[in-house]
């Protein structure tokens, strides 16, 4: 059973029935009505060593990453990104270690306005667990489901760095700084959720690569889209590793990116284009939705690119 197979047949709607969650299994975050004039907004991302990064890696760096994966998915929802709780396995008490963790996170819960209110700390093989919670006025939230025909499909910064970051260490090949700060230290895109409400039909944080994630607001939305290769937003950086053979699946599927997909009416591409603006992050329209359901990736030569990798899934090769 595929991740998604494990999570559709025994966890979407286990428990009770309750007429206040808005929104459960299936999106970036839960959606929970608390009967206030605010709707929180619930996610929680687990981090592995040897699986999400390596066990020798910055523990600062670490503590950034494992805050800043799940502001972008209260960022995917256009939720106000407001507590934090942490469970932490590690393998031993190395205070060192633990002093640089907390001051990654520290810092970035601070700049985003996020406090921590609890957590668990235990002993056993290294993991990291962040839930996060923001609030978002009821109505306000941009969901995976949403998307319609015409749509324009939109994404913010650049996609691939960070899968070329990590191939380059995994490969024992130099890594520029800023290369590298984008595998490590990812910039949640939250201020660009915030200003998409009322402009963005549909969203998602691309986490397991473009094709994947955008490939979840048309299953959810019921609907396609076709996508120009060429004008996917690239880094100097990967426009060079494709330019040196290095194929489509960078960018689509690598994965990591913790940027925002979204699709938007085309009458609000003058205001999404101010957004980009406001927040100092470019915003780039790839591609349109369709009605015809699928993903359809044309090369500039006008060639559709087969989309091979559906995304990271955690149990792809259990038999
Ligand atoms: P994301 O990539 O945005 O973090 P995931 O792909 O990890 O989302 O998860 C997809 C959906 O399934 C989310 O709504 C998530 O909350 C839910 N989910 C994942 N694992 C479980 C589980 N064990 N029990 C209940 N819900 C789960
Ligand atoms: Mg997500």
């Amino acid at each position: 059973m595929s991740e998604f197979d494990l999570i559709r047949t025994y966890f979407a709607g286990l428990g009770a029935r309750r007429t206040d969650v808005v929104l459960g299994v299936g999106d970036d975050c839960a959606l929970l009505d608390l009967g206030a004039d605010q709707w929180l907004a619930v996610s929680l991302d687990t981090l592995v060593a040897g699986v999400h990064f390596l066990a020798d890696c910055d523990p600062e760096a670490l503590g950034h990453k494992a805050l800043a994966v799940g502001l972008s998915d209260l960022a995917a929802m256009g939720a106000r990104p407001a507590w934090a709780t942490l469970a932490l396995t590690l393998p031993g008490a190395d205070p060192a270690w633990v002093a640089a963790f907390a001051h990654g996170l520290g810092r970035l819960a601070k700049a985003h306005g996020v406090a921590l209110v609890g957590g668990d700390t235990t002993r056993g093989p290294l993991a990291i667990t962040v839930q996060v919670h923001g609030l978002v006025a009821p109505g306000q939230a941009i969901r995976r489901a949403g998307a319609r025909p015409g749509d324009q499909v939109w994404v913010s910064g650049h996609l691939g760095d960070a899968g070329l970051a990590l191939r380059r260490i995994q490969a024992g090949a130099p890594v520029s700084e800023p290369l590298r700060r984008r595998l490590e230290r990812p910039d949640p895109r939250v201020a660009i959720g915030l200003r998409l409400r009322g402009l963005a039909h549909a969203m998602i944080d691309v986490s397991d690569g473009l094709a994947a994630d955008l490939g979840h607001i048309l299953e959810a939305s019921g609907v396609g889209a076709s996508v120009e290769l060429a004008a996917l937003p690239l880094s100097p950086d990967v426009a060079e590793a494709l330019a040196n053979g290095a194929g489509w699946d960078l960018p689509l599927a690598a994965g990591d990116d913790y940027e925002l997909c979204f699709t938007a009416p085309a009458a609000h591409s003058g205001r999404i284009e101010a957004v980009a603006l406001e927040a100092r992050c470019p915003l780039t329209r790839i591609g349109c939705v369709t009605s015809e359901p699928g993903l359809r990736a044309s090369q500039p030569d006008g060639a559709l690119w087969p989309i091979a990798r559906s995304g990271y899934d955690h149990f792809r090769d259990e038999a």
